[in-house]
């Protein structure tokens, strides 16, 4: 009997000094662990004040628990990435991509879908794909997977959907050929996923009514869009100019570039209102001709019948855009009110 019992005392001893070497998962229950849904779980107070906990806690994990110190790195780059702090985030990824990828596949896995997350955040969805590639190569888990294919699949092109049933639309529309648009490049955007919602704004410019004006504004936008922001076109789907003349952008089967980030952009169309509506700026302000009302008005609900969108999902572009660092007023002022109450119609 007795050396059952000094058996027993002797594996436990064995059995908690093993414990002690393995790297165990998550000691303390407040901190997240290695796993995809707790990285990606929402913040149960704010973002800041998690983040401030954590970074006070990782100095306390001890070395050899690396997974829990990685979970807490990832962790805070998750919720920077929120806050729109994409350089702390990335920062903190490319600490954790590095060092010996055999020892910890894991946490490499899952670094590398967190950089797909800023990447999108920085509407680099070319980047994103290949951060996404390489998750997938190292990262195991049935959440994690599936985190990864639907992310994929918003990244692959999707198939076509049927013709619209009406044959035409009402609105008469400014092709890119008419105004001298520079052509896109495919490779630097993402297949435009069924859209659900309009997102409209404002140019924020001071903008005269005359088509050759118009052309040249446009064309400017595009070169800025593609030269200095690196984006594969314009971002908008659709321009309005001062007559009401609705003026093709960025094809629609291409996802957008306008409302803040990849994920903000998704299903997203984009309706830019040419003039400075929002009052208070250093730019001359003008309001929403009655033209380009009326014709944002016809847009909206020939896009919501040919798409299926409920024009209770059209939304300004301060409201769709991420929190964070960069609010915006746009559309201004002096158009906000018409988008609320075009939705309200839709709400009825
Ligand atoms: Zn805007």
């Amino acid at each position: 009997m007795r050396y059952w019992r000094w058996l027993g005392a002797g594996l436990l001893v064995a059995l908690f000094s093993a414990c002690r070497t393995i790297d165990l998962p998550a000691m303390d229950p407040s901190l997240p662990s290695l796993h995809v849904e707790d990285l990606l779980a929402p913040t149960a107070s704010s973002a800041t004040r998690e983040i401030d906990r954590l970074n006070k806690a990782l100095p306390r994990i001890p070395r050899h628990q690396r997974e829990q110190r990685a979970a807490v790195v990832l962790r805070i780059a998750v919720l920077q990435t929120r806050r729109g702090n994409l350089r702390d985030a990335e920062r903190l990824v490319r600490r954790s991509i590095g060092g010996h990828p055999s020892s910890r596949p894991r946490a490499i896995g899952l670094a590398w879908f967190v950089q797909h997350r800023i990447d999108m955040a920085r509407d680099r969805p070319v980047a994103a794909r290949g951060a996404l590639e390489s998750a997938a190569r190292y990262t195991f888990g049935p959440a994690a997977r599936r985190r990864i294919a639907s992310a994929r699949a918003a990244l692959t092109p999707r198939v076509v959907r049927p013709a619209p049933t009406k044959s035409t639309t009402p609105v008469a529309i400014v092709r890119r050929g008419s105004w001298g648009s520079a052509a896109a490049r495919p490779r630097a955007m993402v297949p435009m996923e069924a859209p659900d919602r309009i997102t409209v704004h404002h140019s924020a410019m001071w903008t005269s009514p005359d088509l050759v004006t118009t052309c040249k504004l446009v064309r400017s936008f595009q070169r800025y869009h593609m030269n200095q922001l690196g984006w594969g076109d314009i971002g908008y789907h659709y321009l309005i100019d001062r007559t009401g003349k609705v003026i093709e952008g960025r094809e629609l089967r291409w996802q957008g570039a306008h409302a803040g980030d990849g994920i903000a952009n998704q299903r997203n169309i984009g309706i830019c209102l040419l003039g400075n509506f929002q009052p208070g700026t250093k730019e001359r302000v003008q309001r929403p001709s009655t033209k380009q009302l009326y014709s944002l008005e016809l847009l909206v609900t020939s896009l919501s019948d040919m798409h299926g969108i409920p024009v209770a999902s059209v939304f300004t572009h301060a409201e769709v855009h991420p929190k964070g660092p960069g609010a915006t007023k746009c559309p201004g002022m002096y158009l906000t009110p018409f988008v609320r109450q075009l939705r309200s119609r839709g709400t009825q």
